[in-house]
């Protein structure tokens, strides 16, 4: 059995998202021909105060924004980076090569921008290993500098900005490949119809249905927008439901669970059956994260865009838009009324980009990306 390692931290749901979603694609593939392992290298391995990195991230891009803006900035800066790597790297050496130790892989996959400098150069340049090393961005657009690293084997992106990005950071053509985010297969697979589905999850089958989420974390004003939308629905008389996916935010799930609302809304906390979901909505209301507007897109659904994270989400607003899959918009009563227009008057234009969504989606990137590391494995 070969061993997969791959590196990954949960800031925000995404990372952990696509490390199952490649272990998921390693499984359905290759039966048990891999052991496959994730690692949350930054808490777990290294000591006081860089394991608390991850942990700081949610309050960082919630409660201290300027803040984010500020270190995404500076990030982006290679004075800054590179040194500031070379640091850290002394720091936690020994920590990590405790991993490498540990789990003995032939292959490491790296899924978090701040797991290629450290972790690639104690391999090649410490331990002297050749294991290869690849990074699968799971950014789409906004592509940070610390992603790329000149030495890796591969490195999988999502858009022509991303390639275009981590050219500028020295990759060789040779050394990217362009396959889209690795979504978990379940997301690839033929789905009943859409009311059947709707039954099956508890939901009335005839009802449009706008699926609300933000994030793993159920980040952003995910509960005002959900008011505005019920109350701007039922005044416009639509025949309407809404599904309020609060993901690990209990403090949402229990407030909209107390809501009374006007029409039948469903409200859950972290779903595990995300695919199933999507697959029994008409559209989705989200902030502009990479992992929800993938998955969207394969499953043809138009998408209402209602915020971003500064830095690494900026660049899915025009993404979604100027593609014409979707609408932005922050305010809670525009919102409103442009997901009435879209059950109401504006069907048709719904109807088609989800035509133009499900013809960007890429439903089998996963298994693109995985059949390629394993070709590097068996060259
Ligand atoms: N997700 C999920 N269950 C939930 C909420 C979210 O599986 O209850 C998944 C969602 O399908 C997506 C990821 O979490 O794969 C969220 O990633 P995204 O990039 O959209 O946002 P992030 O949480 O990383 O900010």
């Amino acid at each position: 059995m070969q061993r997969v390692l791959i590196l990954m931290s949960d800031t925000g749901g995404g990372h952990r998202a696509s490390a199952q979603a490649l272990a998921a694609g390693f499984a359905e593939r290759y039966g048990d021909r891999f052991n496959v392992q994730m690692i949350d290298l930054w808490t777990n391995y290294t000591p006081w105060p860089i394991n608390q990195v991850p942990k700081s991230y949610r309050a960082l891009v919630t409660d201290y924004l300027w803040l984010w803006k500020v270190a995404w900035r500076t990030g982006e800066q290679n004075v800054v980076t590179e040194p500031g790597m070379r640091l850290v790297g002394r720091l936690v050496r020994r920590a990590i090569r405790r991993a490498f130790d540990e789990y003995q892989p032939d292959v490491v996959i790296s899924v978090h921008p701040l797991m290629q400098h450290v972790p690639l150069r104690l391999l090649r340049h410490t331990l002297h290993s050749s294991i290869p090393f690849v990074t699968v961005v799971t950014d789409l657009v906004s592509v940070a500098s610390v992603w790329y690293h000149p030495e890796v084997d591969r490195c999988f992106v999502a858009s022509e900005e991303a390639v275009r990005r981590a050219k500028r950071a020295g990759l060789r053509d040779s050394q990217i490949c362009l396959v889209g985010l690795p979504i978990r297969p379940a997301f690839a697979k033929p789905v009943a119809a859409k009311e059947s589905l709707r039954l099956a999850l508890g939901l009335e089958s005839e009802r449009m249905t706008a699926l609300l989420v933000g994030g793993g974390e159920g980040m952003g004003p995910v509960g005002e927008i959900a008011r505005a939308v019920a109350a701007r629905l039922v005044a416009d008389g639509r025949n309407a439901q809404l599904v309020v996916i609060c993901g690990r935010n209990e403090a949402l799930r229990r407030e909209m669970s107390a809501h009374p609302w006007p029409l039948p809304v469903r409200v859950e906390g972290f779903v595990q059956n995300m695919p199933e979901w999507m697959a029994a909505s008409d559209c989705v209301v989200t902030k502009a994260g990479p992992g929800t507007i993938a998955e969207a897109l394969v499953c043809g659904l138009p998408i209402l865009l209602t915020g971003f994270i500064p830095g690494q989400e900026e660049g899915n607003v025009p993404f979604v838009t100027e593609n014409g899959v979707g609408a932005y918009s922050e305010d809670p009563a525009q919102i409103a009324a442009i997901l009435s227009g879209w059950f109401g008057p504006q069907r048709e234009r719904l109807m088609e980009m989800g035509v133009k969504a499900k013809a960007m989606g890429r439903p089998q990137a996963t298994f693109e990306i995985v059949e390629a590391i394993v070709g590097l494995l068996d060259k």
